[in-house]
């Protein structure tokens, strides 16, 4: 990547040097010829009008002064010329080729005609040839500019041009390479810091870099990376945890059945007794299982929640009525104050396990009274119904409050009865609430037990209305 930016840089500058040259190049000859017309055609119409107002020898001293002034300003030479090719007036010695000079301006000329000026140019001088009367005779005003000089600068020009193209390339190749490394630099670190990732080394870091898209990609990179661990991390508990979890339900059975074959099997009341614990364990082990289940279909396929409306108030007695059995066989007294025909709309599947998780740790974690109070409240100002179960247990420190909700938080606490929980029922709630964007918490002090509550959106019961 590096010596391809290198190359494209490299390339687009000296494109650009090039090109700019080339123009300078070709237009400097032009721009200087015809600055050179320009100033030799004003000096020629002004001698031209000086000779006109002075025609003739006498007024030799003023013609000389005014012209002088352009021939050692300009570096002209100025002469005027009769019919027979003697010169009338000059100001520098005749050239060794003037009849030459006069042949070429007589044939370019063409014959005299007031008020003509031509201007042409012979070898490395621009002439300019007026008609004028002078000494009462006709004759040619000629003007020489010298080109010489403005091509001699015209080259030097041209050269200061190609030393500084030359300069411009070698110091964009040096700024090309500069750039490529600072472009490229950051994103191999990147690559080498990905592929360290890659082998599993989580404790990376991709560093920023001063280019505010890589900056942005690397902070992309830590998030994922962190991502990454928390679930790579979660998975080697959740392993060792379910291992550990399964084995212990399974131990118990794999010794209960062995006693009843063995010891109890005659005796109903301890044949009894055990199978009740292999009951339980089975139970248990069944709740471990469908909670793992839940806790990956829920990370899983939550993007698709299946909303529809429905009756929230049946919607609770109907799993109320599923812990029923709970007062009759343990004793657990449920208080349920519950307003009638309210609505909501949210994927009924879902909120089953929300409510179902949150009833449960209820009843696992409420005091020695074995109560649970149940509630769920219209509040039409607020177009909201709250939800609320509280329990009378140990109740959940500040501190706590912060974890119960992640994955696999277990507290260490002991409670009431020793709950054989996976950790994962909170945070089965958590992701279905945020996917659904209900306000849920929990309001708890320590030693009075705790208040689970959710807000349902209140919706008509007509979903047309
Ligand atoms: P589990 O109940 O399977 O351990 P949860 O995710 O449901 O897992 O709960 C996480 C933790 O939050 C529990 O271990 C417990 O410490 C605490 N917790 C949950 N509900 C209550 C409650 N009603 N009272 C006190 N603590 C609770």
């Amino acid at each position: 990547m590096q010596v391809l930016l290198w190359r494209y840089f490299a390339i687009f500058t000296v494109l650009i040097v090039a090109v700019v040259s080339i123009v300078c190049f070709g237009t400097l000859n032009s721009a200087y010829s015809n600055q050179a017309r320009d100033r030799i055609t004003t000096i020629g119409t002004g001698i031209t009008e000086f000779v006109k107002r002075n025609p003739d020898s006498n007024a030799l001293p003023a013609i000389t002064g005014a012209i002088m002034s352009y021939v050692f300003s300009d570096g002209v030479n100025v002469y005027i010329i009769d019919e027979t090719g003697d010169a009338e007036f000059l100001t520098n010695d005749l050239p060794s080729d003037w009849d030459g000079i006069v042949d070429e301006m007589n044939e370019t000329v063409n014959g005299w005609t007031e008020n003509r000026q031509v201007i042409y140019s012979s070898g490395s001088m621009l002439n300019y040839v007026s008609c004028v009367t002078f000494n009462d005779a006709q004759c040619y005003l000629l003007v020489r500019y010298p080109m010489y000089i403005m091509q001699e600068s015209v080259r030097s020009m041209q050269i200061y041009i190609i030393i500084i193209a030359a300069v411009a390339i070698v110091v964009a190749f040096i700024i090309s390479y500069v750039l490529a490394q600072r472009i490229s630099r950051p994103i191999r670190n990147i690559s080498e810091t990905a592929t360290r990732m890659a082998k599993g080394d989580y404790s990376v870091q991709f560093a920023s870099a001063e280019f505010e898209e890589i900056a942005q990609l690397s902070e992309s990179l830590n998030y994922a990376k962190d991502e990454i661990k928390k679930s790579d991390d979660f998975q080697k508990k959740l392993l060792a945890n379910v291992s550990h979890d399964l084995r212990t339900p399974l131990t118990m059975i794999k010794a209960y059945a062995s006693m009843v074959k063995e010891i109890s099997g005659d005796d109903p009341v301890k044949r009894n007794k055990h199978l009740q614990v292999i009951i339980d364990e089975s139970d248990r082990l069944t709740g471990l299982v469908n909670d793992i289940l839940n806790a990956s279909k829920v990370s899983a396929g939550l993007s698709e929640l299946n909303k529809k409306v429905f009756n929230l108030t049946d919607f609770i007695y109907g799993i109320m009525n599923k812990f029923d059995y709970l007062q009759e066989t343990s004793g657990y007294k449920f208080f349920v104050d519950i307003d009638p025909n309210l609505y909501t709309l949210a994927d009924e599947e879902k909120i089953y396990q929300v409510i179902y998780n949150l009833v449960s740790n209820a009843v696992n974690y409420t005091g020695a009274d074995k109560c649970v109070y149940v509630s769920l409240k219209d509040c039409p100002e607020q177009h909201r119904i709250k939800f609320a179960v509280r329990d009378t247990g140990k109740g959940i420190s500040d501190e706590e409050k912060e974890h119960i909700w992640d994955r696999y938080y277990r507290s260490k606490d002991a409670h009431a009865r020793p709950v054989k929980g996976t950790g994962l029922g909170l945070n089965i709630v958590k992701i279905i609430l945020q996917a659904h964007n209900f306000d849920f918490g929990v309001n708890s002090v320590k030693g009075e037990g705790s208040t689970f509550y959710v807000d349902f959106p209140e919706v008509s019961s007509n979903p047309g209305e």
